[in-house]
């Protein structure tokens, strides 16, 4: 028998491959977009965006502050009498053509969305920006049959809301709260992350471009102030607000007492669930997808894995062997895994949470790469010998960094994941469909993926449970937070 010749390893680098900016023009500066018009602020305020993969401003941007929110809240309100009286489909039609607009200009918005936040282009271009539009066409299509989403309750939208939105999907956030609020027949006012103001500010232009009637959308570039400052505002009905969950209790407390609805989709440590019975590289591919996309930038990332002892061992080896083949670096390169850290602030909080796992006793492993001159830059890392009471284990990272923990029993796997004070999603990896469903209805998690992880569709309702907040996102049940029903 003649022997099998050895085969031989194919090793390859990547050649660069960046994605051009040349064609995108954006202003020096932005000012605030308020009755269909940009103008400039009348709080006299500006501030730098900056992009955080080389520390270049990119822009001045505008800081609102309560004169343009009276200014906007007062325009909004007049805009959205005559934007509720209109025909349900005209209303549709609009969003219709918003969601065509950013496909027409999806190329321009990904590599915008990349230099502003530091994500991989290939996820802007892929994820982010297809989703925002498709929640526009989805939400285009709800716009004239409320009454099927409402289970035929009698309803009327709430008037002008109020609505705050993160740096980690800036678009697509901004696209979650502005569809189903303009398809129920509110005006919306929006104010963007400080460090992410400038897709939101596209969007302004393109909703000038689908001729919006003015004052149903403004945009309030701002920090954390202006967002306080619109909260308080006199003549919102409702807040809806995505990001941590310290900034949502304030909310929540500045509301108590006021007649304004409000929904909060807050932080998160998802566990991320595997079975001996999983398929191991499936698995895998679902946790290196879970944690890593996005930098862990992600509300509901598999910040905590949970193994089951006899794979934990074979789990660890593959993911250790996965996570090395990750590229980290320029953003706008298409071959790029891992991006930049949205800000200096952002990487001292996952720089400290991780020093402090160290201290604690847990096993960090950090993949060797090296990282550019400039910019905020955080490697995947891999902590194990973790313990449920680590730091590491319970607080939100928000960083390219996962908790490996091992379980024994089905049981000890759901106590677990529940073992948490939030509750916005997990992942369940197994080969037997009962067992998925048995244990996803003993989770506390208002998402539970089985076999996949991060798979977002606008279908799909999203929100979470305890101290992740309340209220959905997405599908029929994103109508209901956006009407009052009579
Ligand atoms: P914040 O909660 O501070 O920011 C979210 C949004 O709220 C931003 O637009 C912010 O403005 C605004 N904001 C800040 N303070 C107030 C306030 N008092 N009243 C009203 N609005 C306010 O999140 P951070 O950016 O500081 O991130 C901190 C941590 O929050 C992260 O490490 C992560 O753990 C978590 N987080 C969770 C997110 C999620 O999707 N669930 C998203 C982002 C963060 P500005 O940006 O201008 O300060």
């Amino acid at each position: 028998m003649t022997a099998t010749p050895e085969r031989t390893r194919l090793t390859w680098d990547y050649s660069p491959a960046p994605e051009s900016a040349d064609h995108v023009r954006l202003r020096d500066a932005y000012g605030v977009f308020v009755d269909g018009e940009f103008a400039d602020p009348r709080s006299g305020r500006a501030a730098p965006t900056v992009n955080p993969a080389t520390e270049q401003e990119i822009a001045q941007i505008a800081v609102a502050g309560e004169e343009d929110i009276a200014h906007a809240v007062q325009t909004a309100r007049a805009a959205q009498a005559k934007w509720a009286a209109l025909p349900a489909l005209e209303r549709g039609k609009y969003l219709f053509r918003i969601a065509r607009l950013m496909q027409e200009r999806a190329r321009e918005l990904a590599i915008v969305e990349t230099m502003d936040g530091g994500k991989p282009i290939r996820e802007s271009r892929d994820i982010d920006i297809p989703l925002a539009a498709a929640h526009f066409f989805h939400y285009a299509g709800w716009a004239d049959k409320l009454a099927y989403g409402l289970a035929g309750r009698a309803h009327r939208p709430h008037g002008v809301v109020a609505q705050i939105v993160p740096w980690n999907f800036p678009l697509l956030m901004a696209a979650w709260k502005l569809a189903p609020a303009l398809a129920c027949g509110n005006a919306a006012i929006l104010k963007p992350a400080e460090t992410t103001p400038l897709t939101a500010l596209l969007l302004a232009e393109i909703c000038q471009e689908a001729e919006l009637p003015p004052g149903v959308v403004s945009i309030l570039p701002g920090d954390g102030a202006t967002g306080a400052a619109l909260v308080r505002a006199e003549g919102i009905s409702k807040v809806a607000f995505t990001g941590s969950t310290a900034v949502g209790k304030n909310i929540q407390a500045a509301l108590a007492g006021r007649d304004v609805g409000l929904t909060l989709e807050l932080g998160g440590k998802s566990a991320n669930i595997v079975f001996e019975d999983a398929s191991i590289d499936q698995a895998v591919e679902g946790i290196v997808q879970g944690i890593f996309f996005n930098q862990g930038h992600v509300c509901c990332a598999g910040s905590r894995l949970l193994v089951q002892e006899s794979v934990a061992e074979q789990v660890e080896a593959k993911l250790w062997e996965r996570m090395q083949k990750l590229r980290l670096g320029d953003p706008l390169d298409k071959n790029t895994d891992v991006g930049a850290v949205n800000s200096g602030e952002q990487l001292e909080r996952i720089e400290t949470l991780v020093a402090a796992g160290e201290d604690e006793g847990a096993t960090r492993r950090t993949v060797a790469c090296d990282l550019p001159e400039r910019g905020h830059w955080f490697a995947p890392t891999l902590f194990t010998e973790v313990s449920p009471v680590h730091r590491i284990a319970v607080e939100e990272i928000f960083g390219p960094v996962v908790s490996m923990l091992t379980f024994r029993t089905q049981a000890e796997a759901i106590e677990k994941a529940n073992n948490s004070k939030y509750g916005l999603a997990a992942g369940i990896w197994t080969d037997k469909g009962g067992k998925a469903f048995e244990v996803a209805s003993q989770l506390q998690a208002g998402v539970v993926w089985q076999n996949t992880y991060n798979h977002f569709d606008p279908t799909a309702a999203f929100g979470g449970y305890k101290e992740s907040g309340f209220g959905r996102e997405g599908g029929a049940a994103g109508l209901r937070p956006y009407v009052r029903i009579s």
